[in-house]
């Protein structure tokens, strides 16, 4: 009796190699077709096909198995050749992990944002405004060691009798108040006819959320080399913004920053909801840079400090935050724009003061 079911067994081992030999001759057929349908856009999930299949098996079935167990067990067949087809795939993005080992780190001059580097701090006015107004946010920034300005000349605005924004003038000026005290510019950009006057006065291009999906701009911005902070469309998914991110990187430049601010919800007392799992998952997923935008992302002053430490707990690069010398009478978000007493207090509540001061250069220690 024994020897009777070793033998048996050892037929079953047998078929059980002869099985995966098959197997695995399946799957680099499927993988073969998984990337023609890849160059020609098709989707890797025919379902009419795949009934097909399931006729045709359960027709040919003599059994012991019935129809019911043979489906399942050839859906799960096919199900594995497509998770290898859509690993495939993830294979030939330029902003997947699979594609890069390691981590992008976006220079900019001699910054440096990205994984290993110490946070950074993005700083200044949501809309440039006025000499006076764009030179005194530089000054003060400047002086408590923040290095990345920011300012909005050209203002993707919801009302269009509201600021528009100063346009180049406006980008003249921030470029002005940047140099003037040692400053990088970040400015957004709307439309690509103005690159080159970016390209001149600007370190790096914005992309705002209203833009992400505008593919006629990413492509022209991915033509340039200038680093992008490309910020996750309101209602974005995650895999729409880093699809953003690949047009960018697939037209040629690799110098791209995420930037999550907040997504659009159904919750009315905040302007929109901290996506902090996107951080996380934008981090493990890529190898690109992610900061926060905390402004953006609640909409409210008294979320700034708690926004930015959960920010950076969970991996981001750096935070975003705007700062005017007088929000009251800011011309655009007048809310949650902080003054420059408030931003001391922030500086100090969320550790970046410690970072930004030359002795040092830590913030949370993860
Ligand atoms: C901004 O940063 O000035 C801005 C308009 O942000 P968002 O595109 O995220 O709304
Ligand atoms: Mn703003």
């Amino acid at each position: 009796m024994e020897a009777k079911i070793r033998s048996l067994r050892d037929e079953i081992d047998a078929l059980n190699l002869e099985l995966l030999e098959k197997l695995s001759k399946r799957a680099e057929l499927a993988e073969a077709i998984g990337e023609l349908q890849t160059q020609t856009g098709s989707s890797h999930y025919d379902p009419v096909r795949e009934q097909e299949m399931l006729d045709a098996l359960t027709a040919a079935n003599r059994g012991p198995f019935d129809d019911a167990t043979v489906k399942s067990l050839f859906k799960q067949v096919f199900q594995a050749s497509m998770h290898l087809e859509q690993e495939q795939d993830k294979k030939s993005y330029l902003t997947s992990r699979r594609s890069r080992s390691r981590d992008t780190i976006v220079e900019i001059g001699d910054l440096r944002v990205g994984s290993g580097e110490p946070p950074v701090l993005i700083a200044g006015p949501c809309a440039i405004e006025s000499r006076e107004q764009v030179e005194a946010t530089a000054a003060r920034l400047a002086s408590r060691g923040v290095t990345l300005f920011r300012g909005g000349a050209f203002k993707p605005r919801t009302d269009p009798y509201s600021f528009q924004g100063l346009g180049v003038d406006g980008l003249r000026l921030g470029r002005e108040a940047a140099d003037a005290h040692g400053l990088k510019f970040v400015a957004e950009i709307m439309d690509a006819r103005d690159l080159p006057a970016f390209e001149e006065h600007a370190d790096v291009l914005q992309i705002g959320a209203r833009n992400m999906h505008n593919f006629t701009l990413l492509r022209a911005i991915g033509r340039s080399r200038k680093p992008v902070l490309l910020k996750r469309g309101l209602a974005a998914t995650i895999q729409e913004w880093v699809m953003a991110a690949e047009y960018l990187l697939h037209e040629g430049n690799p110098n791209v920053i995420l930037c999550e601010r907040g997504i659009r919800t159904y919750e009315p007392t905040t302007r929109n909801t901290l996506d902090v799992s996107a951080v996380a998952l934008a981090k493990l997923e890529t190898h690109l840079p992610v900061v926060v935008d905390v402004t953006h992302s609640g909409g409210r002053r008294d979320l700034l400090v708690p926004l930015t430490k959960a920010g950076l707990a969970v991996g981001a690069d750096g935070i975003m935050v705007e700062v005017h010398p007088n929000p009251a009478v800011a011309l655009s978000d007048q809310k949650q724009q902080l003054d420059f007493d408030d931003f001391d207090a922030y500086l100090e509540a969320t550790g970046y003061a410690k970072k930004l001061s030359p002795e040092r250069h830590e913030v949370y220690g993860f």
